[in-house]
Order: C-alpha cells, then structure tokens, then sequence
C-alpha cells in the first residue's frame, strides 16, 4: 500500500539534532513497525503509541474509501454497523429466496447467485473492517455493539419489506435502495 498525505517514505521522520529528520523506518522497533515514530523518538511511549493507532486508523479510513469528515475510528465504526446491517439484510434474503432464483447461470455451469457472492464478499470486507477498528484501538465491545446495532437495524428492514407484499420490481429496487438507506444511517 502506497503511503499518502507527505509523511515521507515510511520513514520515522522526527526532526534530529542536527536539523535533519530520522531516517530510521516508520515505527522501528516498536509494536507498531510501519507507522509513526520510531523507538529512538518517542514511538514507543503511551502518545507514540496513540499518534501511531491514529495514523493507521486514518489509513485504513483512506484504504476503504470512507468518509474523511469523521474522526477516523468513528469512520471505521460506522463502516463496521453498515456492513454488518448488510450482511444481515443478505443472509435473510437468501434465506427466503427459492435455491433456484439464485442460482447464475453461465456457459460453465452454475455459479452461486449474485447475492451470495455479496454476502461473502461483505463478510470478508466486515472481518476486515472489524479488525482494522481493532488494531486502531477502538475497544472491541464498541466493535461488537456497532455489529449488533447494524444487525438489529436490518432485521426491522427485513420486517417491514416482509410485510409490504412488494412486487418483484419493487423488490429489485430494494437491492439498491436498501444498503444505500443502511449507509445513510450509519452516516
Ligand atoms: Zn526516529
């Protein structure tokens, strides 16, 4: 992953005595190698270790593409509930579905739907999430309430659509309209 916003190349980059910066690599010989001061320059302290959390937590909300107007843990929490709201919403959705509407069929056999594969990318993606929180050093019960609190919101969806009696073009629409209400919630 390419480093942004002109920390220098990985580098530690603390300002030496004689008016240079540290050329050791980011985070050298500390627990957090990659990122932040090395341990010559304070890396290691409770605040070098605190600036390093929040500089990865301030990637990884770059690396997701999420939004930058947020601190950037609360941005990962948020990502955390949407996604797993989505993945409750998915896992309903295929359970309800007719094996045989989800099936894709292609000139190679079938492949699994078009929901599935949403469903286990989303799961991926949530996994990865969930840890990047944790490595920012968001508390893992705060990870976890975000999970329920995106699972809950999802089966009150399903509850509603369950009850509407929508059409199957209504339902099509449900697929765009759903994880993009999901996302605006968290929002
Ligand atoms: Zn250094």
């Amino acid at each position: 992953m390419a480093t942004s916003g002109g920390r220098g190349d990985n580098l530690c980059g603390a300002k030496t005595r004689k008016g240079g910066t540290c050329g050791h690599p980011a985070g050298y010989g500390t627990d957090h190698a990659g990122i932040g001061k090395c341990k010559y320059h304070a890396g290691s302290t409770p605040n070098g270790r605190k600036a390093a959390k929040k500089e990865f937590a301030r990637r990884q909300v770059e690396t997701f593409g999420l939004p930058r107007d947020i601190a950037p843990d609360e941005a990962l929490l948020e990502e955390v509930q949407r996604t797993a709201g989505h993945i409750a919403w998915l896992g309903a959705l295929i359970q309800s579905s007719d094996p045989s509407e989800l099936a894709q069929y292609t000139k190679d056999g079938d492949k699994p739907s078009v929901w599935m594969e949403l469903y286990q990318s989303e799961r991926v993606h949530l996994a990865r999430v969930a840890k990047a929180a944790l490595d920012a050093g968001v508390a893992e019960r705060q990870v976890r309430l975000a999970e329920q609190q995106g699972e809950l919101l999802a089966g009150a969806i399903n509850r509603i659509l369950d009850g509407l009696n929508l059409s199957s073009e209504q339902w099509a629409r449900v697929a765009d309209v759903v994880p993009r209400e999901l996302r605006a919630v968290s929002a």
